[in-house]
């Protein structure tokens, strides 16, 4: 997305040549039109494709698969907890991620034979997305894709999750960084 390229140009910060800072727009302050336009291309993407839900790992991923979940006419969308609360039982899904993060997803909200749409702000490794695709296997749902806001090609993720049979959707691809600044 040409529009995506050009705000990550202008206005995301690199550190080291490894992290792109992204807060002023995906992660923290949130730009809507950036947000709505890469909900409607994923919608483009995945056209073909029978949706049930939308499901993304807490916190910055909420906001996006918010976006996307509207773009697909009103879908549900759930959301994986990071940490055990009050609010939420035994009867979960869980899946350990790389820094030893937990991601609970309440049974009842995922369900055997749904078609899930994947949906996180970043992919690098692609630990996170993985985690959710297990998630996944283990309900007995099935995963139509994983998209992402901005995905890292150098860091592998996308050929972990292609190797799957998991297509892939990245708003913006960044191939590397070459003194502090994205390669597209
Ligand atoms: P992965 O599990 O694919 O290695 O990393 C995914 C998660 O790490 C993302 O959901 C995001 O929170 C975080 N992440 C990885 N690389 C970056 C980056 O360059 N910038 C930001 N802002 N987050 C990143």
């Amino acid at each position: 997305m040409k529009l995506l390229e050009e705000k990550i140009l202008k206005e995301g910060k690199v550190i080291d040549n490894k992290v792109i800072k992204v807060d002023n727009f995906v992660n923290h302050l949130i730009d809507t039109k950036i947000i709505n336009a890469f909900a409607e291309e994923v919608k483009k993407y995945y056209s073909n494709q029978r949706v049930d839900k939308i499901l993304t790992v807490e916190a910055s991923g909420i906001a996006i698969a918010c976006a996307v979940a509207e773009a697909f006419d009103g879908l549900p969308f759930v959301f994986a907890r990071k940490n055990k609360s009050a609010i939420i039982d035994d009867n979960v899904y869980k899946v350990e991620v790389k820094s030893f993060t937990q991601n609970r997803v309440a049974k009842p909200f995922l369900k055997k034979g749904e078609n899930i749409l994947i949906v996180d702000d970043f992919l690098a490794e692609g630990n996170a997305a993985i985690g959710l695709i297990e998630m996944c296997e283990q309900a007995g749902a099935n995963v139509v894709g994983v998209a992402v806001v901005i995905e890292k090609e150098f860091q592998g993720g996308k050929k972990r999750i292609s190797e799957k049979g998991v297509k892939v959707f990245a708003g913006a691809s960044i191939k590397e960084f070459k003194d502090n600044k994205p390669v597209f």
